[in-house]
């Protein structure tokens, strides 16, 4: 009898960590706290719409009224943005946090990266990761997989905890993939060495896909990840549309990484959520997948000295527009997981608007795929991201008007997150964040 009632309070308090993660709880440390926002433009993304002179009110958190002037909550802090515009933060929809590939001492060969690194030493790593990303706007990072052995879940609750502030995490644990994975192992290293662990489960029968999917929920994911094509005998279609199945019974959704036409092809038919890398996609694919709402997570590499080439970037750039004048849902994404001397991660992430300037897309529809869309693709639209009484209160600010001129992204100097200011006057302000317990209860998983 004990031990039943021991389980239903054990079940009980699962359900309610589950009822919590679906409200978008989670909102460290902000118990108590209250502050006046005044935005000189609040921006819109989702209609494009900059209105002057509003003021947000927050408490506990979240948002409890935006207009022309508001009631302030009991001893709250006025902050003062009149000279900025103030926006819902941005979501880089692929990045792997617990990744940071490097010339030294691995020539930017990720396989190394884990023969070199620990998952621990990633997951601090991943900590800091999460820092340069928020500090440069986003509030939000779908983080699909490559971080060891959960280090990503890691990073999550840590941050739901309250331990450290960092974008809201959308994990995927470990990637799925056929027998290898995306590696390439030799013989020895696979069977004797294990090698393709911790990076991929590899799941070629569906009792395998079963319970890979299972596993990595179990283990705190949040989206499922699959390697559609990486070897030579890519996933079937009703391969496919059994896990999305199994993924859809847990609420989640399915991103597939896809290098191959015939790869994104079955990808479509088999309705995947997501098709991440834009490398296989064509025109004719791009209408398949406008037909059927698939989200496209290009990833799109620009041109810089020390990313990509002239073709390839003429070949993502020429991707971009197929995908835009088709009316394909389009993610900003990069996959913006190694280390480039003298820069942050969020300041490679951002890097990436030289990709969407050059596709021609207008500023306004650029900041609306980084913000509206992110929220879309990554799931949370209906509980964080827009900015509006009873959501988390995570927004961003800026000189000048982004909707004008997308490049005022570049230089944000106000982040607030979950209600808590981790930016101010260009400077991170991390210690309200900071705690020594679990501040959400024990039970985040
Ligand atoms: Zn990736």
């Amino acid at each position: 009898m004990l031990k039943r009632l021991a389980l239903i309070f054990f079940a009980a308090a699962l359900t309610q960590t589950a009822a919590m993660a679906q409200q978008g709880a989670g909102l460290p440390s902000s118990a108590g706290t209250s502050y006046v926002i005044r935005a000189g433009k609040l921006i819109d993304p989702e209609t494009g719409v900059a209105t002057a002179n509003q003021m947000i009110a927050v408490k506990d958190g979240r948002i409890v009224a935006i207009d022309a002037s508001v009631t302030p909550p009991s001893s709250a802090e006025t902050v003062d943005l009149s000279n900025y515009s103030v926006l819902p933060g941005l979501v880089d929809a692929h990045n792997h946090l617990a990744l940071t590939y490097k010339k030294v001492p691995e020539s930017d060969v990720y396989y190394y990266t884990y023969i070199g690194d620990s998952t621990a030493l990633r997951a601090i790593q991943a900590a800091s990761n999460g820092l340069q990303m928020l500090s440069y706007g986003f509030t939000v990072v779908r983080d699909l997989g490559n971080n060891g052995l959960y280090a990503d879940s890691a990073l999550r609750i840590a941050i739901e905890q309250g331990w450290i502030p960092g974008p809201t995490m959308i994990n995927s644990g470990i990637i799925i993939g056929a027998s290898g994975g995306q590696f390439v192992p030799t013989p020895e290293m696979a069977k004797q060495h294990n090698i393709v662990y911790p990076e991929y489960i590899e799941a070629d029968t569906r009792d395998e896909m079963i319970k890979a999917v299972r596993e990595n929920i179990l283990f705190g994911a949040k989206v499922i990840k699959i390697c559609v094509d990486c070897q030579a005998y890519p996933y079937a279609v009703d391969d496919m549309k059994f896990v999305v199945k199994e993924a859809a019974d847990a609420g989640m959704k399915v991103a597939g990484h896809v290098q191959t036409q015939e790869g994104a092809r079955r990808a479509i038919e088999a309705g995947i959520w997501s098709i991440e890398h834009s490398i296989a996609l064509t025109d004719e694919l791009h209408k398949l997948m406008a037909q059927k709402g698939i989200w496209r997570v290009g990833t799109e590499t620009p041109f810089t000295e020390y990313s990509g080439s002239k073709e390839e970037f003429e070949r993502t750039v020429a991707g971009m527009k197929s995908a835009y004048a088709n009316g394909v849902k389009m993610a900003f994404s990069t996959d913006a997981d190694y280390y480039v001397p003298g820069m942050t991660r969020g300041q490679v992430v951002i890097n990436f608007l030289k990709s969407w300037k050059a596709s021609g897309i207008p500023d306004k529809e650029i900041l609306k795929i980084m913000t509206t869309n992110g929220y879309k693709v990554v799931d949370i639209y209906d509980k964080r991201g827009p900015l509006k009484p009873g959501f988390p209160a995570d927004m961003i600010a800026v000189k000048g008007n982004p909707l004008e001129n997308i490049d005022a992204l570049r230089s944000v100097v106000f982040v607030m997150k979950d209600g808590l200011v981790f930016k101010r006057d260009g400077v991170m302000t991390p210690e309200k964040f900071l705690h020594g317990g679990p501040v959400n209860g024990w039970d985040i998983h």
